[in-house]
């Protein structure tokens, strides 16, 4: 029998689709959730701080701000073959926050990028069987992708 959890975090990242039909070729943003989905067995060690959980949210959180939230939030994000974005990000200088990717920065690829940046980083001491299972992303409140391996 195995347990799912969820945890997630939000940003406020742009991006835009260069070859959309109609307006998400504008550079705009959203407010973003990232949500990770954690698959395994409960802890069943007796007095263990995790004895319960498959793992404690708060490892999960931090994680997500590290490799999700302090990477994205107030940055934007920019497919590297789309040549006239790049140029306009680069006119603003060294120090804005710019991450360039080798994808079109939709919600699916984006939580398939997602998934990557945050898989290596779920662990865990109980032989569990914990691992990252999927990856949702909210572009907006009606709109959602998930990346599952
Ligand atoms: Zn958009």
């Amino acid at each position: 029998m195995t347990s799912t959890i969820r945890r997630w975090v939000e940003t406020d990242t742009g991006h835009r689709v260069p070859n959309h039909r109609s307006k998400c070729r504008n550079f705009h943003g959203h407010r973003y959730r990232w949500e990770a989905e954690l698959e395994g067995d409960v802890v069943d060690e007796g007095g263990a701080s995790e004895e319960g959980m498959l793992i404690d949210f708060n490892d999960v959180s931090r994680i997500l701000k590290e490799h999700i939230h302090d990477v994205l939030d107030h940055a934007f994000v920019v497919f590297e073959g789309d040549a006239s974005a790049l140029d306009a990000l680069s006119a603003l200088g060294d120090d804005h926050r710019t991450l360039v990717v080798p994808f079109i920065p939709t919600a699916e690829n984006l939580a398939k990028w997602a998934f990557l940046q945050v898989a290596p980083h779920i662990s865990s001491t109980y032989g569990n069987n914990l691992r990252l299972a999927a990856f949702h992303v909210r572009e907006t409140p009606k709109s959602w992708a998930s990346w599952v391996p």
